[in-house]
């Protein structure tokens, strides 16, 4: 779906740097180097970066969900 907002272990707001993060992956750089830059040191945190998959465009297809 989306990013959570916060962390899910740690409460950390994250939200904020999914947008450069998923600039940077795109441009070819290591993600450990860009979670580093943009201050992401611990691993719950980490975690949710790395695992995360954006499926809202295609989730938003179907209306009639419930
Ligand atoms: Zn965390």
């Amino acid at each position: 779906m989306i990013i959570p907002v916060r962390c899910i272990s740690c409460g950390a707001p994250i939200a904020g740097k999914w947008e450069q993060f998923n600039r940077e992956i795109k441009t070819g750089k290591k993600p450990a180097k860009i979670l580093d830059a943009l201050g992401v040191n611990s691993y719950c945190c980490r975690s949710v970066f790395l695992t995360h998959v954006d499926l809202i465009e295609k989730i938003a297809k179907y209306k009639d969900w419930y």
